[in-house]
């Protein structure tokens, strides 16, 4: 088991990470002395947050549980609507804790939740998925989503404590887990080389999802996500870093209408970016051979998806991330190293994502 601290300017917080946590979850929830404990979970993982309710439970604390269907459509204002129902029927009050168990779906709109019932309470983390352990659970993010565009809604509202026990990872599909390498490669690619080169050596154990080799690597890209959060707590400059390979990944996604799932999208981004970079001579060859046969290792294979070019192409200026149609990328220098708020050459753009799809 590990232990760190994600220090931010509105306050800081533990991360536990490893195997069976009931007992630090249980001490994480005395601490915080709580009025009641709400835990909102998905339908996929409603008998985990049962096991967690049965951890956390005790004499003098009320626990209920709020299920919402498993999807992206529970991140919605209607999803967020049927929650602050919820916590309004039960009487829940300023002093209780909000336990969010499931994916970042889950923690998105149980984070939102939180944020704005009786204007904030406190929230527990327990992520369930690969990339909620790596990504979501950490750094304060929560939203819903719009009726036309992703997280159209939302606020920055750091979590109390993050419990992350890879036991859960044992009922997650394997599609699932092969999707969050990709987001586990980008922090490799970015900001960690020793990690890439773990995950280069590791590959296999991680595909079979060994318990020790996933722990050491959540733990890694945490460590990397905290540092990014602890110096850019509301995204307002250097935390773009975690946006690499998202700029033709989104664009990707979006063109597609969703059909190419986040993890395979922004492995084509990383690719797109690297390419990029070295077209621009940013980076050398052996970073994008290094950087492709790791995503193929993992099952992220480069097989074009079949989707028209001029679309990515066209969805490429709207990323979040760009100012008045300048799209600010964040390009791979060496492993281990990304800057964001490059401009790059339409002509390059066009020609590396025409290649990168024929
Ligand atoms: P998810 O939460 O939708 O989970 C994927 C699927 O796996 C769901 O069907 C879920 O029910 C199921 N599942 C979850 N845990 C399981 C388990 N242990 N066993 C079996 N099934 C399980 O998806 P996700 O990939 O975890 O998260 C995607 C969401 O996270 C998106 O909405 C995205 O916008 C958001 N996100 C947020 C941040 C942030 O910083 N807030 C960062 C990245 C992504």
């Amino acid at each position: 088991m590990v232990r760190l601290i994600v220090d931010v300017p509105s306050g800081s917080y533990p991360v536990v990470i490893g195997q069976n946590l009931k007992r630090e979850l249980k001490g994480v929830i005395n601490r915080l002395d709580p009025t009641a404990v709400v835990i909102i979970t998905d339908s996929n993982v409603k008998s985990w947050a049962e096991s967690v309710a049965r951890t956390v439970k005790s004499g003098r604390v009320k626990v209920s549980i709020y299920v919402v269907p498993a999807g992206e459509r529970s991140k919605s204002l209607a999803g967020l609507g049927g929650v602050l129902a919820f916590l309004e029927r039960k009487r829940i009050d300023r002093g209780a804790v909000i336990i969010a168990v499931g994916g970042g779906t889950v923690g998105d709109l149980a984070g939102f939740a939180a944020a704005v019932w009786q204007r904030g309470v406190r929230l527990v983390a327990v992520p369930t998925t690969l990339l909620a352990m790596v990504d979501s659970s950490i750094g304060g993010k929560t939203g819903i989503n719009g009726v036309r565009y992703k997280n159209a809604v939302g606020a920055f509202w750091q979590p109390s404590a993050v419990v992350t026990d890879l036991a859960y990872l044992e009922t997650l599909p394997a599609v699932q887990l092969r999707d969050a390498f990709a987001e586990v490669v980008k922090y490799g690619v970015a900001m960690d080389r020793g990690l890439f080169e773990f995950l280069q050596k590791q590959h296999e154990s991680l595909i079979a999802a060994e318990r020790r080799t996933l722990e050491r690597v959540v733990f890694r890209c945490v460590t990397a996500k905290a540092l990014v959060v602890a110096h850019d707590e509301r995204e307002r400059g250097p935390r773009a870093i975690l946006n690499y390979g998202h700029t033709a990944g989104h664009a990707l996604e979006a063109a597609s209408r969703f059909r190419v799932s986040h993890g395979r999208a922004v492995a084509f981004g990383m690719r797109v970016a690297a390419k990029i970079a070295l077209a621009t001579e940013l980076c050398g060859p052996r970073l994008v051979e290094a950087q492709d046969e790791l995503l193929s290792d993992l099952g992220l294979s480069d097989r074009p998806p079949s989707v028209d070019a001029s679309r990515v192409l066209a969805a490429i200026p709207h990323d979040k991330k760009s100012r008045r149609g300048k799209v600010a990328w964040v390009m791979p220098r060496r492993l281990g190293h990304a800057e964001p708020g490059h401009a790059v050459p339409a002509s390059v753009v066009r020609r590396v994502v025409r290649k990168s799809l024929a």
